[in-house]
């Protein structure tokens, strides 16, 4: 028995892929699914954790040794480290953790085990910890403990979602405007089947371009561009002019889903997705030929407004916004155009349905 549970959701990115480590706009939504965590104190300053998922011996180690070790503890030590690097005091504790989240498929399992963990141990703990300190603290365990220079968005995300409900974040200011979905709109996310786990280097690439273009750009971040300045851009050796040229026009498509949501304008919010997409794929270069194909599979069904690849890409999930009530058949129509294409299988989950 545990002496206390906390838990946190995925989420879905709606759109704005990239952005957010180039101080930009990004429109994520949390997802039903949740990790949770139990905990239990003890006294010897030690932290054991079991997972539900990655079954095997329980994993342990004394808080203030946290070290980087390859393995999936890594996210709970990140958090621990973090905590204590920002002045907090943690008393050791017995974890146990479970998911629904589908592991590294773009959902972001890996933000809600940080806000999962860390709202357990404020609450054990008593600490004075707001939501979007807590987020920023989850950042922290994964940039600096599981090695990922990850933007805050998915812990933002997890941190402060509510569902049926889009957050739009302006990862600079961390302005959060909360912007619900349209009447009669369901969102649904579609798996490839191609895992994302190794794609932490060509993320690790890609930022990397993005901070070369600001620095011949002569800005701090990209977000500092808006569309007026393509052409300097253009100017830019490739590929940072077609990384660069991403990022701004990712920016700009964000604020349109936001207007375009408000509005309920599918056939804008098609437009914009499917732009989105060719930029991730064209510009970005982080899909792969599978996730191409479910998108064109997707867009290619009556009920479906909108279609693109969702998250960091290199294989991973689509978002798919379909008419109301249609999602899940539709989904199921999709996978099984897939499985003809690929072999593979194209699991679908219900992220969000509005009224
Ligand atoms: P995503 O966040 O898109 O699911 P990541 O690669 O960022 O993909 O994070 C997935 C990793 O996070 C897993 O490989 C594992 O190391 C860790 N993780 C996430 N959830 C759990 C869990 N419930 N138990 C143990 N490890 C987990
Ligand atoms: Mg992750």
């Amino acid at each position: 028995m545990s002496d206390l549970q906390a838990s946190a959701p995925g989420r879905v990115n709606l759109i704005g892929e990239h952005t957010d480590y180039n101080g930009g706009f990004v429109l994520p939504m949390p997802i039903p699914q949740r990790t949770t965590v139990g905990l239990r104190r003890r006294s010897d300053g030690v932290v054991s954790v079991t997972s539900r998922e990655l079954v095997g011996a329980a994993r342990a180690y004394v808080l203030g040794t946290e070290a980087h070790d390859g393995s999936w503890l890594d996210y709970i030590k990140g958090c621990t480290a973090a905590l204590r690097g920002a002045g907090h005091r943690i008393a050791g504790c017995d974890l146990t953790i479970q998911t629904d989240v589908p592991l590294g498929s773009g959902l972001s399992s890996s933000a809600a085990l940080e806000v999962a963990v860390l709202r357990a141990l404020r609450a054990a703990n008593e600490l004075e910890l707001d939501d979007v300190a807590l987020a920023l603290l989850g950042q922290r365990a994964e940039n600096e403990l599981v090695g990922v220079p990850s933007g805050a968005m998915d812990q933002l995300a997890s941190s402060l979602g509510a569902p049926c409900e889009a957050l739009f974040i302006d990862l600079r200011s961390l302005a959060i405007q909360r912007v619900p979905l349209p009447p009669r709109l369901d969102v649904m996310v579609i798996g490839s089947e191609i895992k994302h786990a190794l794609a932490t280097g060509s993320y690790r690439i890609r930022r990397a371009e993005c901070d070369e273009a600001a620095r011949l750009l002569g800005v701090a971040q990209l977000r500092e561009l808006g569309p007026g300045e393509l052409d300097r851009v253009a100017g830019l050796p490739a590929p940072l002019d077609r990384r660069a040229r991403h990022v701004i026009t990712e920016n700009e498509r964000v604020l349109a889903t936001v207007d375009a949501l408000h509005r309920g304008d599918h056939a804008a919010l098609g437009r914009i997705f499917a732009a989105s997409h060719a930029s991730m794929r064209d510009d970005f270069e982080i899909t792969v030929p599978e996730i191409d194909e479910l998108v064109a599979l997707a867009v290619a069904q009556p009920e479906v407004i909108a279609a693109r690849m969702t998250g960091g890409g290199f294989g991973g999930s689509i978002v798919v916004l379909a008419q109301g009530g249609n999602g899940p058949a539709t989904a199921a129509r999709i996978a099984a155009a897939y499985a003809v294409r690929t072999g593979l299988r194209a699991p679908a989950l219900l992220a969000g349905r509005s009224a």
